[in-house]
């Protein structure tokens, strides 16, 4: 408050002030040249617009200046002072608390969507101009001028005038002060010209006396003409265009009535058709208000659009990833210009062909056949890592990934990206080269140990005091053992150095092997093993190394993770083109959060280091690539605390790549 007195001092402030005080006054003088009936009640009520606009722009500080405006207006204009600043009260509440409320409902001055006007004609035009009304015509009833019988047709014509003038007067005030914003150039300021003369002189034409070739038959049968031209208004030039017209057309009909022509005028009933005329002016601008939002909206929707896909098509085309679009048979629609840095062929050499062709032969069956995948199911994201042949014929590795969209109307394809990862592939080889070599080197020392270790227990040739120490030894050594040959295992695989040989393999068999290597652990643990299968399983052509490592690591985990005292059952049952491998155990689960990564390299569960310290996080990870590369299929479910069960389909047939 006390700042706003201080403000009285700032000459600034005084001169806006005085400036607003001016301006109202003035368009109170306006207003009144088209007042009429009893009190001098005005059918459009400038002043209420001008201050209304005023406060928005310019802030509600200068409210003082509605005051002194309204006051100078009804002093020089009213019977009495007891009137005058009664009047002058209700304008000042009304200006004020029209722009608080639209405040409070985040009104946009430049009308930028259907909201802000519907907060304008409900909060500014028809709720605040609801007080001043009131205010105002008490002021004059109880200052002498009228009865209480004349209350209500005073009130409600003060109300119209109010609500005509912000309807009317303050948006192109409005959306006017925004001037910055409005585009200049010569054709549309042309346009703009002409457009306003037509509308005026269409306007002159329909609703007042000037051209006496329209009679009123003509006028009243064709006022509505006007609404082509406030089409054209709101569609070329928006709210700037629709509520410049809408005043002008307004001011020319109430030129029309005030001079006794015109569509509205009922002869001998002049209030008569100032409502004809209200209402006329009231829907016109409510129609065109809106409409010109609406169009606004919809330009502005578009214009948002065409940025986004011209932001997205340039983020596409200076990517370093390739991105290629594909149909269902995999035929290639669109790819990014990109292609040609990764693969050497232009765009247009690669439109239409298939997406397979570039594939390196030795990746072609496995991507095929994840396509399959990927198009089973909408929506379906699937990644891989494989090679192309580039144009040169060389060969590089890339990183891809693969989404269904074919199901999605704007899309209609498959979307491909993926990059060059060669360089990374390299440095990974180089590391699974170095580890495979480690791993060959530590095999014969850890043998020869093992052997001497073995033969030592064997001849009891030790002082009987150190034969736990002899035994734990022996232990380290078989999971150095273990070690060595998982990582040896997982390098082959890597590396891609093995071979996958094709032989009948009596599954049933491998299993029980497997169960009776492992028995001095499940003793150790107290384990009960049950097996569950109940028919004969007929050999599989397969390759029994690659098997075996997939059931020991399997088996192995089992009794791993499962407590003393716990269960294991297996079960081995035929299907169509699989034999499907249950393992199921009552051990300690894998943890909700653990399970998306439970295949991953070096990946051990949150849960598991207490019952089971040592571990690399290896095993899953190499049966998946064994799986993988045998065309087989293994998946688990798993409840902490309560067991897992872990399930292998081997493929009846493996796909072998021995010669
Ligand atoms: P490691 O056993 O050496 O930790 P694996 O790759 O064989 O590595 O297994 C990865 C992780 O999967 C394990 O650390 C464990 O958390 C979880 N896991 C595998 N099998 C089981 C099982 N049968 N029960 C509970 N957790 C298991």
């Amino acid at each position: 408050m006390k700042s706003f007195f201080l403000k009285f001092t700032e000459p600034k402030y005084l001169l806006k002030i005085a400036i607003l005080a001016a301006v109202y006054y003035c368009s109170a003088v306006l207003g009144q040249s088209f007042a009429y009936s009893i009190n001098k009640i005005s059918l459009v009520w400038p002043p209420v617009g001008v201050s209304l606009a005023a406060l928005i722009v310019f802030g509600l500080d200068l409210w003082p200046g509605v005051t002194i405006g309204a006051l100078l207006a009804t002093v020089t204009t009213q019977p009495t002072l007891f009137i005058a600043l009664g009047i002058t009260l209700g304008n000042t509440i009304e200006a004020i608390g029209a722009v608080y409320l639209l405040n409070l409902f985040e009104f946009k001055r430049s009308f930028e969507s259907v909201k802000d006007v519907t907060v304008f004609i409900i909060f500014a035009a028809a709720l605040s101009t609801l007080i001043s009304a009131i205010i105002g015509t008490l002021s004059l009833i109880l200052g002498g001028v009228g009865n209480w019988n004349s209350f209500l047709p005073i009130w409600s014509k003060w109300w119209v005038g109010d609500f005509l003038g912000d309807m009317i007067i303050a948006p192109p005030l409005l959306v006017w002060s925004r001037f910055a914003k409005f585009k200049l150039n010569y054709a549309y300021i042309l346009q703009g010209i002409l457009l306003f003369v037509v509308v005026a002189l269409t306007s002159i034409g329909l609703f007042t006396g000037t051209f006496t070739q329209f009679s009123f038959n003509v006028q009243s049968q064709f006022k509505f003409l006007i609404f082509p031209l406030l089409i054209w208004a709101s569609y070329k030039f928006k709210q700037k265009g629709s509520t410049l017209a809408v005043l002008l057309v307004t001011a020319i009909c109430v030129w029309g009535v005030v001079t006794g022509s015109g569509p509205f005028v009922m002869a001998g009933n002049f209030d008569q058709s100032l409502i004809y005329l209200g209402v006329f002016a009231a829907s016109i601008s409510l129609t065109f208000m809106v409409f010109s939002v609406v169009i606004e909206q919809r330009d502005r929707a578009e214009s948002e659009v065409v940025d986004s896909e011209k932001r997205f098509k340039s983020l596409i085309e200076n990517s370093s990833d390739v991105i290629v679009l594909i149909d269902s048979k995999g035929a290639i629609n669109y790819t990014s210009p990109s292609t040609y840095k990764v693969l050497q062929y232009t765009p247009e050499e690669l439109l239409g062909t298939s997406a397979f062709d570039r594939i390196h032969p030795d990746d072609k069956a496995r991507l095929i056949s994840l396509f399959q995948q990927l198009i089973s199911k909408p929506n379906k994201v699937i990644s891989a890592t494989f090679r192309l042949v580039r144009k040169d014929q060389s060969i590089i590795w890339v990183d891809g990934v693969g989404t269904n969209l074919l199901s999605d109307p704007t899309v209609s394809s498959v979307i491909l990206n993926y990059r060059d990862v060669t360089e990374r592939i390299k440095l990974d080889e180089s590391k699974t080269e170095f580890v495979s070599l480690s791993a060959h080197q530590l095999r014969g020392p850890v043998a020869t140990i093992r052997w001497y270790t073995e033969s030592l227990m064997k001849a009891k040739a030790f002082p009987a005091n150190l034969e736990g120490n002899l035994t734990e030894i022996y232990k380290s050594i078989l999971s150095m053992n273990d070690a060595i040959n998982l990582l040896l295992n997982v390098s082959r695989f890597e590396l891609g150095t093995v071979e996958i040989k094709g032989a009948p393999v009596n599954l049933r068999g491998v299993v029980m092997d497997v169960l009776s290597e492992q028995e001095k652990f499940i003793k150790d643990r107290d384990i009960k093993v049950t097996n569950s299968t109940k028919v004969k399983i007929p050999d599989i052509i397969g390759d029994v190394d690659l098997i075996k490592i997939i059931l020991e690591n399997l088996i192995g985990n089992a009794i791993k993770y499962t407590p003393k005292g716990g269960k294991i059952n297996v079960s081995l049952t035929p299907q169509e083109d699989n034999i499907l491998f249950k393992i199921k155990d009552s051990g300690i689960g894998i943890p909700i959060k653990d399970q998306p990564k439970i295949f991953t390299k070096l990946f051990r569960g949150s849960n598991v280091k207490k019952l089971e310290p040592r571990g690399l996080g290896l095993g899953l990870y190499l049966i998946k690539l064994v799986v993988d590369l045998k065309g087989g299929s293994i998946w688990f479910e798993s409840e902490e605390d309560k067991g897992t069960t872990f399930f292998v389909e081997f493929p009846k047939r493996i796909k072998t790549t021995a010669k």
